[in-house]
Parts: structure tokens; sequence; C-alpha cells
């Protein structure tokens, strides 16, 4: 046994549906501009982009029905409600075939992020990851395994509706996804990946309450206390 200068601290985990064991995150990866109404209110083209990625913190997962504060060093902290693939078998360099069988569950998410952060980055062409990883951003709801059939992803904040989309309306889909990020990284058992966003993501304020719905799976829900 190793001995270590102080405690590790233990590993983050959440939720499975229908199953006392929890999934255990390893690492979270993000996608940018996977719905083309959404690429288009950033400024993108949707017709010209590859898929790509940032990255959260494991420790960044905040559970569903969770309150958090309103996170420090931004004015504009902004909902992005998501599909949340959770991958069960490693690989690297993968076809799109080969990674539909890494999925072992889907999960609702909600890539917080501090839009002020964020433009400020992109204009001084700096990295993302103070707007995009820092604490208590990553809203992810319980794991619910096995395939996700095309379903309604909904975002709404106080009970208004604010994002909608089929899943199929994706550029890029979750085997997609993985194929492309497989070649950047070897991806194993645990990693999470959030699947993008569709148009219409906000503000949100303190005392709000955030919750993305996927039809199929448990609510991904926030409180800004
Ligand atoms: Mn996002």
């Amino acid at each position: 046994m190793v001995a270590l200068v102080f405690p590790a601290l233990p590993t983050v985990t959440l939720p499975v549906t229908g199953r006392a064991e929890r999934f255990p995150v390893r690492r979270i990866f993000c996608v940018g501009r996977n719905y083309a109404e959404h690429t288009k209110e950033m400024g993108g083209d949707p017709e010209k982009e590859a898929p790509f990625f940032f990255t959260k913190p494991a420790d960044a997962v905040v559970e569903s029905g969770s309150r958090i504060p309103y996170p420090p060093a931004t004015n504009n902290l902004h909902h992005e409600g998501e599909l949340v693939v959770a991958i069960g078998k490693g690989g690297a360099m993968v076809s799109e075939e080969a990674a539909e069988a890494m999925i072992w569950g889907h999960a609702a998410g909600n890539d917080l992020t501090r839009r002020d952060l964020q433009a400020e980055a992109k204009e001084r062409r700096r990295p993302w990851d103070m707007a995009k990883g820092f604490d208590k951003s990553a809203v992810v709801g319980a794991i619910k395994p096995g395939p996700l059939p095309d379903s309604r992803l909904r975002c709404s904040v106080n009970g208004a509706v604010r994002q909608e989309a089929s899943l199929s309306d994706m550029v890029w889909s979750p085997a997609a996804i993985i194929a492309a990020l497989s070649q950047m990284v070897s991806l194993s058992p645990g990693d999470l990946i959030f699947t993008g966003t569709p148009a219409g993501v906000g503000p949100l304020n303190r005392g709000d309450t955030c919750k993305v719905e996927i039809e199929g799976l448990q609510s991904a829900t926030v409180t800004i206390a």
C-alpha cells in the first residue's frame, strides 16, 4: 500500500437510475456547438465546423436537486441544457460503430458557463477553463443504463421554457462524438461527455431554479442560492 502525505479525496460518483450502485466519474469532456441553431446564435457556421472539445474537472459535478452558490468572478452565469453520455468501456481511435458499444448510459446535464469570461477568452484568444471548468459547473442527473431512444430535451428556468430541441437535431451523434474524441485522447470507463446545447442559452440569477429534462431520464435540476 502506498503511504500518502494526506488522505486522497474520495472518487466523485453519480446515482444510477434503478440501481443502488453509483457511477464513478473519471473525466468530463464537453462538445462545443453541436446544434445548428446554437452555433448560429454564437456566431458560427454549423456547415463548416467539426466537433471541438473542452473539459471540466470531475469534482465540478453537482447532483440534481442541489442548491449551489452563484459562482464568483462572473456577472453572466448561463445555463446550457445537454444530454450527457456516460462511458462504460474504454477505447482509442475507435470507429463510430465501435463507439456505440462504449456507451454505458445517459443523463440530463447542465453545462453551467460564465458567459462573460468565455466571451473575453474568445476575444483575447485565451483558454476557456475558467469560463467552463469552475467549481460546481457540471450539473448531472442520475445516469440511466442502456440505450436512449430519440427524445426531446427541454431546459426551463422557474418553469419557463428557455431551450427545447430533439436529440436528433444534434449535428454530431453521441457515437460520432465518441469516435472523434477518441482520436485525441484514450477514453476510459467513468468518462462523461456533455454533448452540446441547443439554442436558447441565457442567464441564471440568484434564486432561480433551472431544470433540464430529457424524456426517459431523471431531470438535472439546480437552484442558484
Ligand atoms: Mn455546452
